[in-house]
């Protein structure tokens, strides 16, 4: 697990303050949109238990609080389409989207990834990073 990856991790359990983690990852000098987002996916999309169509509970509850306006075009495609769908229209999204994206996209693992902890995970997981 990288650097970036192990940051992702402390947000998501609240080791890092939400806005100072969202800040450092973003301020970073290895900080790449593409990478970044493409670890978002791949963690929200394991987080998500439901492998049908990658909706739940916790998901909705987060993309119904990212904390950014909800007229922004990241909330408003994550609101519109489905959950596979709507992360492939983010990647395509302006360079001056993508901090909103990213903000988005970490909100939604921190609360997904809580969700996880407190059940899946509760007594006792395989994932190293939530030791
Ligand atoms: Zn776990």
């Amino acid at each position: 697990m990288n650097q970036q990856e192990q940051l992702i991790n402390k947000i998501a359990q609240d080791k890092i303050d939400f806005k100072l983690g969202l800040a450092v990852l973003l301020d970073d000098d290895e900080y790449n949109f593409k990478k970044v987002f493409t670890t978002l996916r791949n963690y929200i999309i394991n987080a998500i238990p439901n492998k049908v169509d990658y909706n739940s509970e916790a998901y909705q509850t987060a993309i119904n609080t990212i904390p950014l306006k909800p007229t922004y075009t990241p909330i408003v495609l994550l609101k519109t389409f489905s959950t596979k769908i709507a992360f492939d229209k983010l990647a395509l999204l302006p360079e001056s989207e993508h901090k909103k994206t990213i903000t988005a996209l970490l909100w939604i693992f921190k609360i997904t990834d809580t969700e996880r902890r407190n059940t899946e995970c509760k007594s006792g997981c395989g994932h190293f990073w939530h030791k």
